[in-house]
């Protein structure tokens, strides 16, 4: 097989993450401890908040921090003092401090990968944060290049095969995001490859394109050593 070049997400592809947050989040329901909204109903108005600070402030545990002061703010039942919302700060900060859970079979396949192919992580968020991760994953040997951009968007796709100069029949998005992995980089002209995760956030989850030529499924990670 020519050499491929492999754009590959990180949270919830490479290493667990979305579970970090829910258990904040689980955690935040607990503190907050309404009397009437059940925790999928406080989701519903934490998701409201997510998606109107996006733009503003991007993604990462300090916007998620920043979210879940607000949500509170809005739902307390309580009068409360500093040291409430210093509790719900840090709820937020703690995610920053899990060790790094590499998925099963990810440096196994990585290893594979990049004896044949050219690899490049690309991820959303936090620049910061993200490559902090980045390190703390010691997955750095087995890729040629990274990338933080704020959205993963048809335009950040479109940027980096042009700056990298990838050849786009020859360039696969590898990710566990229907919304910023697969519909972006096939609207790019890439191909996608979707890796299910189970705790995927639920603004990523939209509906995937049927299998194609240029757009593949496989169960998990390792699947990805019999395909390239
Ligand atoms: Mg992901």
């Amino acid at each position: 097989m020519e050499t491929q070049y492999l754009l590959i997400d990180a949270d919830d592809t490479l290493w667990e993450n979305n579970v970090y947050f829910e258990r904040a989040f689980d955690e935040f329901v607990d503190f907050l401890g309404h009397s009437r909204l059940a925790p999928d109903e406080v989701r519903e108005i934490l998701d409201e908040i997510e998606l109107d600070n996006v733009a503003q402030h991007g993604y990462g545990s300090k916007s998620f921090g920043r979210n879940l002061l607000q949500c509170f703010e809005r739902l307390a039942e309580r009068t409360y003092a500093d040291h409430d919302l210093e509790n719900v700060i840090q709820i937020a900060d703690r995610i920053m401090h899990h060790p790094i859970d590499v998925i099963v079979g990810v440096r196994d396949t990585l290893e594979y990968l990049t004896a044949r192919h050219h690899l490049t992580l690309f991820t959303k968020g936090h620049s910061e944060e993200q490559l902090l991760k980045f390190e703390r994953s010691s997955l750095g040997p087995y890729f040629h290049g990274v990338e933080v951009v704020r959205e993963k968007d048809a335009a950040a796709y479109r940027e980096i095969v042009e700056r990298a100069q990838m050849t786009p029949e020859r360039t696969w998005m590898v990710g566990n995001s229907p919304k910023s992995d697969i519909h972006p980089a096939l609207e790019a002209g890439l191909r996608a490859v979707f890796v299910p995760h189970q705790h995927t956030w639920s603004l990523e989850i939209v509906d995937l394109p049927a299998p194609s030529e240029r757009f593949h499924m496989v169960d998990c990670f390792a699947d990805l050593s019999r395909m390239f």
